[in-house]
């Protein structure tokens, strides 16, 4: 199975982070995707990608509630990033761009996370929206994806996607937590559902939605650290737990466990270039 957001350079993994890869892997992960936050979490992302070649897969990008008034150099450190990456067109598959210096640089798999959040604070809201644009641009720029965060934002992001207006412009809307006409919108828009802990929470919603959609149409992940799946709600989440929420769509979906990890496995694999 592909887990397609975690944070796993995170601090909170900082005790026993290769432990917490073991059991992932043991648990039948074998690609990690990791959003990026903004400058401060690169170095730790691009270690752990240059360490897990093709397994810990770094993605780019500045997430909205790290957009303040400096937003803009933070998209330049991101833009930079970018234009490190040179996909050749010839091997869209190969890990690592060669740089002009001859050292490497782990291949981008999405531009993220992006999007709007406006649960803790409005204040930067504008330049949340700006950010949000101005990545939608990179990524058709890159030929890559965008992994979207929105809370509280559903449609101002929605209205923004609608502002851009191309449809090459696919990803996911992670963490979707939204109602059956957020979910089908959504998918309207070409864009894939990332189902994650909140699936499990007996008032997480997703009963009204996951039963009454397309299984090709959403993808597994965990956010780790945060939003832990029942039963280990309010804990520290991992990426090993992504089976549990496997188990719970497969509940709410009346089909086998194995049938969700093929089809998501499929679902997120569709979104990177052609193999
Ligand atoms: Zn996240």
């Amino acid at each position: 199975m592909i887990e397609t957001h975690a944070h796993i350079y995170d601090d909170a993994f900082d005790e026993d982070r290769t432990q917490m890869l073991e059991r992932a892997f043991e648990s039948g992960i074998t690609q990690i995707w990791m959003p990026n936050c903004d400058h401060t979490t690169i170095d730790g992302m691009l270690a752990l990608a240059t360490q897990y070649p093709n397994v810990c897969r770094p993605m780019m990008g500045l997430h909205p509630t790290y957009v303040k008034a400096d937003f803009e150099q933070e998209l330049y450190i991101v833009e930079n990033w970018l234009d490190k990456m040179t996909i050749s067109t010839n091997n869209p598959t190969s890990i690592d761009a060669s740089l002009t210096d001859g050292s490497s640089v782990p291949q981008f798999v999405a531009i993220g996370e992006i999007g709007m959040d406006l649960y803790w604070d409005k204040t930067f809201v504008e330049q949340q929206k700006e950010a949000f644009l101005i990545q939608c641009d990179l990524a058709l720029k890159h030929h890559l994806w965008i992994d979207i965060h929105c809370r509280n934002a559903f449609w101002e992001v929605v209205e923004l996607i609608e502002k851009v207006g191309d449809t090459r412009l696919t990803g996911i809307f992670h963490c979707f937590t939204g109602t059956l006409e957020e979910a089908q919108k959504a998918i309207d828009l070409g864009f894939k559902l990332g189902i994650g802990g909140v699936a499990t929470f007996k008032n997480g919603g997703l009963d009204k939605v996951l039963p009454y959609i397309d299984m090709k149409h959403i993808v597994l992940e965990t956010d780790s650290p945060y939003l832990a799946p029942v039963p280990y709600r309010g804990k520290r989440n991992e990426v090993a737990y992504v089976p549990l929420i496997a188990q719970r769509v497969a509940d709410l979906m009346q089909v086998s466990v194995e049938m969700v990890a093929s089809q998501t496995t499929a679902n997120a694999l569709s979104l990177l270039p052609s193999m």
